[in-house]
């Protein structure tokens, strides 16, 4: 597949000369870039400037790159996130990709190899910041109709997907049960109970991962939670 051209890279390395040489080859492939050479001036320049892609070194002087993941983690339309790990550092890999990072390389790495895993998890990013909803741990893939959790799909059922999908459209306000039940059966004729039994059942699954993410509106609806008030 192509690779998207023009990309706005950020590059996050604190050996100069590895710097360099991503600066000059992403340059030549006709990419712009940003470097930064500590995880403090990376995170100030993902909170200040917009960038398609992130090649994100673990071992920086002053914390690990993935603080930046996990700071990164629950922003709708994130950049990409690349990691690069030196060998021996499995944990970090594990640890960096539950942080949200897409993909990663271990130095010393191919750099053709590197332009393409920028390019493919650029695109994706792009994708799921068009198509998904996310919420603590969670993403609602709505092009596969699924919940992923850490890269591992969560079981629920059509109707969990349809409340989900309608809790977090309006995410941080209340949703009303109206709205709830047409969304979930297309008709408000149902009882009470049954949209109680489904957010009860849907809660007890998200709640093993991140609690309190559905909160009841009494007498009104519930809602999804904004990610400040968890
Ligand atoms: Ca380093």
């Amino acid at each position: 597949m192509k690779t998207p051209a023009n990309l706005r890279i950020l590059v996050v390395e604190d050996d100069l000369r590895m710097a360099e040489l991503l600066h000059k080859g992403l340059w030549e492939r006709g990419h712009s870039t940003v470097t930064a050479t500590t995880a403090e001036q990376g995170q100030q320049l993902v909170d200040t400037e917009k960038f398609d892609a992130i090649v994100l070194d673990i071992g920086l002087p002053d914390r690990s790159g993935i603080t930046i993941a996990q700071h990164l983690r629950a922003r709708p339309n994130r950049p990409a996130i690349v990691m690069l790990t030196a060998l021996n550092q499995e944990d970090n890999v594990v640890c960096g990709l539950d942080a949200g990072a897409d993909d990663y390389l271990t130095k010393p790495f191919s750099f053709p190899e590197l332009v393409a895993r920028i390019g493919s998890a650029a695109r994706r990013a792009r994708m799921a910041a068009a198509n998904d909803f996310c919420f603590g741990p969670f993403r609602l893939d709505t092009e596969k109709r699924c919940l992923v959790c850490n890269r591992t799909e969560v079981h629920i059922t059509r109707s969990e997907y349809l409340l989900l999908c309608a809790l977090a459209r309006d995410r941080g306000e209340v949703v009303s049960r109206r709205q709830l039940m047409k969304a979930i059966w297309s008709t408000t004729i149902v009882s009470h109970g049954a949209l109680d039994t489904l957010v009860n059942t849907l809660r007890e699954k998200l709640h093993a991962k991140q609690p309190g993410l559905i909160s009841t509106a009494r007498g009104i609806g519930y809602l999804l939670v904004e990610e400040a008030d968890l």
